[in-house]
């Protein structure tokens, strides 16, 4: 198969993290080349001309790399934390104080939270610093909540506090997250992330939001509460993209409800025909090391095996220091993973609908045929993405005229995009996807590819249509 083009070849696609370690053009474009599908950008950390810079650095990069690369906005959400200054200590057992507020002391911690005083009560856990700390509120008089130290650490500045997530009384969408988010449509972000998701409505405002601001951008919901994980079905409905955001997950739920967690979104998102992200600490330890864990190294390939679409990279690529690294092993770990004798994705149920049945159709006579390609024509990405969820053997090949929809599928599993222009005429169509296929070397003469399209070309319809081309 030599004289084949090998277009697509890694199925699960890559979401990098920028930040302080990947901010240079060189540095970005090796990233995009490394294997990096997605970028995100981070709206917990960094200024929105940080954000921007990246994202001009991103779209040049891939311009030059021919590469289509989206670029999602990870929005902060209701995300507590500490303020600055804080006990030296916290042994095991001790007391401390916990205030509402910017500034502690030698013997109280500050939250930034308002309300800390009347929605906290005697016996509640806080978890502060990613979990490592736990303390348990003892007594509440005067706004000034007391704590026993049932975990102790030492305790830094700005910590991330985990209240208990049913008393948390923030919407969904902060002042902070509509300012940074009006942000991001205006600068062309290709997706939004909305943290600490509780129920479908978070959603709904936001896309609410996007609309009226004239730019409607598909939704990732990111799953890291526990009201979430109750309210997963009509999250998943209501989101174009899901998150298992196992960080926060891990400190709202623990750790060991995790991976059966995963499993239970990745399933979800499945029967709903959504991508699925599985992000952090992927390979934590390529932080600070060059290489990764086999523990890390095994999470990769079995969220590969599980059916994620994509796999994610925090820290490493954010502020680690060896990003460059850190994504090319990412990607030479789902590579083997998916060229393994183990690898048996689960396609989506048979649909219901017209679209699905024609793209479960699509991927039986691909396979019967034992077809190059699968081809697709989007400016939504629908078909596309029900295609991808049906978990063909052949890689899919997107077809649209619009760029940022070209962008918005480098998120999906097994989709590879390329510009075209408008046709009208069904055997123009035909005619010019072939001469792409062959000049590109995906299809050589002889062999077949399947194209799913809407019929007649000219009025746009939704796909209803099989084609087998042979050259
Ligand atoms: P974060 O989200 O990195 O924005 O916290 C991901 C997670 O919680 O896992
Ligand atoms: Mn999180």
């Amino acid at each position: 198969m030599s004289h084949h083009n090998d277009i697509g070849i890694r199925r699960a696609k890559i979401v990098c993290t920028l930040g302080p370690a990947s901010d240079t053009p060189e540095m970005i474009h090796t990233l995009i080349d490394a294997g990096m599908d997605v970028a995100r950008l981070n709206f917990s950390h960094g200024t929105h001309e940080d954000h921007a810079r990246r994202l001009t650095l991103v779209r040049q990069a891939s311009e030059a790399l021919g590469k289509p690369v989206a670029v999602l906005q990870d929005l902060c959400g209701p995300k507590i934390r500490s303020g600055r200054g804080a006990p030296a200590a916290l042994p095991d057992g001790s007391e401390v104080f916990l205030v509402e507020g910017k500034t502690g002391d030698a013997r109280t911690i500050a939250i930034e939270y308002p309300g800390l005083a009347n929605d906290l009560h005697p016996g509640d856990v806080v978890r502060l610093d990613d979990g490592r700390i736990v303390l348990r509120v003892s007594a509440v008089h005067d706004g000034k909540l007391t704590a026993i130290v049932e975990q102790g650490e030492t305790p830094r500045d700005r910590m991330g506090v985990n209240l208990p997530s049913r008393r948390v009384r923030m919407a969904a969408l902060t002042e902070q997250d509509k300012a940074d988010l009006l942000f991001g449509l205006q600068v062309g972000v290709d997706y939004v992330a909305l943290s600490f998701v509780k129920r479908a409505e978070d959603l709904q405002e936001l896309r609410a939001i996007c609309e009226r601001a004239g730019r409607p951008t598909p939704i990732v919901a990111k799953i890291e509460t526990p009201e979430a994980v109750e309210n997963l079905h009509d999250i998943v409905v209501a989101a174009d993209a899901v998150m298992v955001a196992r960080g926060d997950l891990g400190v709202e739920l623990s750790p060991e409800r995790v991976p059966v967690i995963q499993k239970e979104i990745i399933g979800q998102c499945r029967l709903q025909q959504k991508p699925v992200i599985v992000a952090t600490e992927m390979l934590q330890s390529m932080i600070e090391s060059t290489r990764p864990t086999r523990a890390e190294a095994s999470d990769v390939a079995a969220a590969v095996f599980d059916g994620a679409d994509a796999v994610m990279l925090s820290a490493e690529t954010a502020s680690g220091k060896h990003p460059l690294a850190a994504c090319a092993m990412m990607s030479r770990i789902i590579l083997e993973a998916e060229h393994s004798r183990f690898y048996a994705p689960v396609p989506s149920e048979p649909g219901r609908t017209m679209q699905e049945a024609i793209a479960h159709a699509a991927c039986e006579v691909a396979l019967e045929l034992g077809a190059r390609v699968l081809v697709a024509f989007t400016t939504t990405g629908g078909t596309p993405r029900l295609i991808s969820k049906a978990r063909p053997r052949m890689p899919i090949i997107a077809f649209s005229s619009n760029a940022e929809s070209q962008r918005r599928l480098a998120l999906y599993w097994g989709v590879v995009s390329q510009p075209l222009e408008e046709i009208s005429r069904t055997e123009d169509l035909v005619d010019r996807v072939s001469v792409i296929l062959r000049e590109q070397e995906i299809v050589a003469p002889g062999e077949c590819f399947i194209m799913a399209f809407g019929a007649p070309v000219a009025r746009r319809n939704p796909t209803n249509s099989i084609r087998v081309v042979r050259l």
